[in-house]
């Protein structure tokens, strides 16, 4: 069960198959982190997941990390009388707020948000972008438009609002509720959807108080905007491409991924890599060779994560795609070109003890050979630093606290393990040469490089840096 990889695979988990037996053959082929996707499934589903999963991880006594991906406010038409009309290109269309069903002149459009926001030239898309109306006129309560690209449009479709911010959270009622069930249960990460600000992140890291990891989707323009506000205040960010991909042009998704993959790797924040990674596989057993170049890139591009959405939730083939994206970015990292970008793309470390001591590891790892990077660290901040400088070894992070040993999952090159504390220089020291034996990265005779803090149990206190020889 030991991986032989350093970037991560997140798989979701959905209706498709996620029994107990389903999800081991998926943490057997590769998966490391599991996502439960609160858009869709009642809270004891999500449960039954979450218990199996922890139960799991008894079994391959390794931690597994858990995702909650929140709904956020994702904006939706009402009902029609029909079920469904046909929009004409050229046609004028009215959009109302109200609960009434609409027809073929008229929608319902449940939000005020959208109203204010409104103004005349801008564009909306429906569907996932497969409709296109442009504002001409718009009030608080309506708005009148030009159909652009015409199409079906059918009950509660989505709509996108790329040119606005709204005036809307990105904590609705339902996510609410959702994340107090969440952070019961004791899920390690929590996603955030449609963050358009900053001041988003500050909102919900209000509540969550460090009990998980907040993760930032990045999927509307605004939050591209600001990046970096967003990048700093959050502790993993994902470039959610479904619905960026909706909101911007096509042409703008790829150069935006490296873009909040550069932001990321210099800020030493985990950034994941989502969507239609391996779409063709949610029915068919091989992806197609654009997919699997898709992945790879990611990977080249410096993701600590990519992950899997229906291919795994609903698809018919969701090991062969756990497997598929396995095997893809263990021959990446096996490029010699991958190891040579990556230590292009290295970012300077900042004026820090703990980057100090990171940077020298990783500097002194590769003068003398050594076969691992361990990390004590109670939080995992200093081993996500040591991961920030994209070591050619891999780092066994230590820790005595599960939750930090589960979280570290979605972290590049991390494999950690929860231990007992220790208390003196020794007892680091034989811990440090034992795990090393114990999961396989070292034999009598290689080298090891130890990173602490002394005295232990302090948070922020990495001063140590220590080579050992295994015996
Ligand atoms: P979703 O987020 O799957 O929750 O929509 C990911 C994305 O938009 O890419
Ligand atoms: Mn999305």
């Amino acid at each position: 069960m030991k991986r032989t990889r350093n970037a991560k695979i997140i798989a979701t988990l959905g209706p498709g198959r996620s029994s107990e037996t389903d999800i081991a053959e998926l943490v057997e082929a590769g998966a490391d982190v599991f996502r439960l996707n609160f858009s869709h499934g009642a809270h004891e589903e999500h449960k039954k997941r979450y218990d199996a999963i922890r139960r799991l991880e008894e079994k391959y006594k390794r931690p597994i990390g858990i995702l909650m991906d929140l709904q956020g406010p994702k904006l939706r038409v009402g009902r029609f009388e029909n079920g469904r009309i046909r929009l004409v290109k050229g046609q004028p269309f009215r959009l109302e707020l109200t609960e009434e069903k609409g027809n073929d002149t008229v929608a319902p459009l449940p939000h005020p948000e959208i109203f204010a926001a409104l103004r005349p030239g801008m564009d909306l898309l429906l569907d996932d972008g497969k409709v296109r109306l442009r504002v001409d006129k718009a009030g608080k309560d309506f708005a009148e438009t030009e159909v652009v690209v015409g199409g079906d449009l059918s009950d509660h479709k989505g709509v996108n609002v790329p040119s606005a911010i709204l005036e809307l959270s990105a904590l609705t009622e339902k996510d609410l509720v959702d994340l107090k069930y969440g952070l019961e249960l004791g899920v390690d990460w929590i996603a955030l959807s449609f963050v358009q600000r900053p001041s988003d992140l500050e909102e919900i890291k209000a509540i969550v108080q460090g009990r998980a990891g907040v993760m930032a989707k990045l999927e509307k323009p605004s939050a591209i905007e600001h990046l970096h506000g967003i990048v700093e205040l959050a502790d993993a960010v994902m470039v959610a491409r479904g619905d960026l991909g909706v909101e911007l042009p096509p042409e703008d998704v790829p150069v935006q991924q490296k873009r909040i993959i550069n932001a990321c790797r210099i800020a030493g924040k985990p950034v994941v890599v989502a969507t239609q990674m391996l779409d063709s596989m949610v029915h068919a057993p091989t992806p197609t060779r654009a997919e699997a170049s898709d992945v790879a890139t990611a990977i080249y591009d410096g993701a600590d994560a990519v992950m899997l959405s229906a291919e795994t939730a609903v698809g018919d083939f969701p090991v062969e795609s756990v497997s598929i994206m396995d095997r893809i970015i263990n021959r990446v990292e096996r490029d010699r070109l991958y190891r040579k970008m990556t230590d292009a793309a290295r970012s300077h470390p900042e004026a820090t003890a703990a980057d100090a001591i990171s940077a020298a590891a990783r500097q002194a790892a590769d003068t003398i050979s050594a076969q691992v990077i361990v990390s004590f660290s109670s939080t995992g901040s200093t081993t996500l630093r040591i991961a920030r400088e994209r070591p050619a070894v891999p780092i066994l992070g230590l820790t005595p606290n599960l939750s930090t040993a589960r979280r570290l999952a979605l972290a590049w090159g991390v494999h950690s393990a929860r231990t007992k504390d220790v208390e003196n220089f020794d007892e680091m020291m034989g811990k440090s040469v034992r795990m090393s034996k114990r999961r396989e990265f070292a034999t009598e005779g290689d080298s090891i490089v130890v990173v602490a803090g002394i005295p232990f149990g302090i948070a922020g206190g990495t001063n140590i840096l220590h080579i050992a020889k295994v015996d």
